[in-house]
């Protein structure tokens, strides 16, 4: 479950940060950086399809 830190903003899912903030005092910054935002399939999407 993703949740936004009330603290800094990043976003947190799972102890990895899927999105980070801009906040020089994150306190957030101990947490890992998950590189896809979102990929249950290991994150394997180039082209995102237009519509
Ligand atoms: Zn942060
Ligand atoms: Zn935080």
């Amino acid at each position: 479950m993703e949740m936004l830190c009330a603290d800094c903003g990043c976003r947190v899912d799972a102890g990895v940060r899927t999105a980070v903030c801009a906040d020089a005092a994150c306190c957030c910054k101990d947490l890992p950086i998950r590189e896809t935002p979102d990929g249950p399939t290991g994150g394997q999407f180039e082209v995102a399809p237009e519509t």
